[in-house]
């Protein structure tokens, strides 16, 4: 097994990811700007210079279309996701949690960084403790680089947090608070989200991952303010796909402000499923198993363990900064042609089209442990979201 040079894993040098990334961008932000500059004029004189027209598909917004509603709860950390490496008994533990509403943006960058610290080790076979997001991706990542793994957990999908998540590109959704994460973790997250953000890549287009490039459109009346360069991700601002300001004649939208950017989205039970075969085709195996304390820990027989328990990591490794941040999404009936996503930024509203639901949400509730559903948001989201179809939507 060869640590340091891994076959199958691509050359994470920041020039690499740097390349990529700006390549990806130019091209998109280019046709963006293309057609309304330069194509509408030419198409006066000349004919084929068509003008590009898109069909609006308005979004099916109703209560008779609710098919469930599911709450999850967000790991976060005031200052920040943890990875990092400490004794515990003749082992050694790699934490892996605390990623807020980014964990499935990061999930690649921290198991990254987890493969970074278990060099340091000698092991060949490791424990991965939880199979959210952060498990499988950490599990996959080091199955890649030649390491046997098994996956301790209490839950599988779909009866995990990560399922419950809407799921697109958010890197920095509260995964942390203002004035209480240091510069060196604004650091960390720039390269973190730059790796994660290059392993989605190799994802998309290969349809049993559901990795997608979709059109996301934030729409206000004020307008959108722009971060202070000590703001967290504001280095990682081009990850998101340049920032395009709409003409109120390019979209259906009536709004005086709308933005439309081009990111990554994720089939979240198609995804998780995948990850789930791809565990097992190489050779992975799942034990079911609750962890109560870390004496239960150290009596795995591996010698390496990697925490990757989200939220219980709280109860079994005493964290008093880990706190939920509770989030409902209303699941309406799929609708197969829309194709884009749509947030209403001071209602707090939003949808997500995905292949198993329309997801509708919105919402972000700090310290509230109840994963009961709540009618009253459930109303909030479906009536904000019908007054933007009936009145800010030009059929
Ligand atoms: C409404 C909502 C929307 C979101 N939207 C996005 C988004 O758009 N983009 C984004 O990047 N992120 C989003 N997130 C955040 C993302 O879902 C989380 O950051 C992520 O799910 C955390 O994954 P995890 O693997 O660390 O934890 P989990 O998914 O909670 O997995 C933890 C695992 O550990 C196991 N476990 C826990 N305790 C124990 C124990 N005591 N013993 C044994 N096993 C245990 C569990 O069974 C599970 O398998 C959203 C979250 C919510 C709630």
């Amino acid at each position: 097994m060869d640590h340091t040079s891994p076959a199958s894993a691509p050359p994470l040098t920041p020039d690499y990811v740097k390349a990529i990334n700006i390549g990806g961008l130019t091209h998109a932000g280019f046709s963006g700007f293309l057609y309304p500059a330069v194509q509408r004029p030419l198409a006066q004189f000349f004919p084929f210079f068509t003008e590009k027209r898109q069909t609006w598909v308005k979004p099916q917004i109703s209560r008779d279309h609710i098919q469930c509603v599911t709450v999850g709860l967000r790991p976060h950390r005031a200052s920040g996701f943890v990875v990092r490496s400490e004794p515990l008994g003749m082992k050694t533990l790699i934490h892996n949690y605390g990623h807020g509403g980014s964990g499935w943006s990061l999930c690649w960058g921290t198991a990254q960084l987890v493969a970074e610290e278990l060099k340091k080790t000698t092991a060949t076979k490791v424990a991965v403790i939880g199979s959210g997001i952060n498990g499988l991706a950490t599990a996959r990542l080091l199955q890649r680089y030649g390491y046997e793994v098994v996956i301790y957990t209490k839950d599988i999908p779909p009866n995990v947090i990560s399922n419950r998540a809407s799921a697109g590109w958010s890197p920095t959704a509260t995964l942390c608070d203002e004035g209480k994460y240091t510069p060196e973790f604004k650091k960390l997250l720039t390269t973190t989200a730059r790796i994660s953000h290059r392993f989605w890549q190799d994802f998309v287009g290969i349809e049993r991952y559901g990795v997608e490039y979709r059109f996301n459109y934030a729409g206000d009346d004020l307008p959108f303010g722009a971060l202070s360069p000590d703001d967290i991700g504001s280095d990682i601002m081009d990850l998101n796909g340049e920032v395009i300001d709409v003409a109120e004649a390019d979209s259906p939208f009536k709004f005086a402000h709308i933005h439309k950017t081009w990111t990554l989205r994720f089939q979240v039970p198609v995804f998780m499923q995948a990850m789930q075969d791809d565990f097992g085709i190489a050779g992975g195996k799942v034990v079911i198993k609750e962890f109560g304390k870390p004496e239960d820990v150290d009596a795995l027989p591996e010698t390496v363990v990697i925490n990757c328990m989200g939220l219980g990591s709280k109860g079994v490794f005493a964290d008093p900064e880990l706190m939920p941040i509770r989030g409902q999404l209303t699941h309406l009936v799929p609708q197969a042609d829309l194709k884009y996503s749509f947030s209403w930024r001071t209602k707090l509203v939003n949808f997500n089209p995905r292949h198993d639901a329309l997801t509708c949400g919105g919402s972000t509730l700090p310290n509230i442990w109840s994963m009961e559903p709540d009618k009253t948001e459930v109303d909030r989201v479906i009536d904000g979201l019908t007054e933007m179809v009936n009145t800010r939507f030009a059929s």
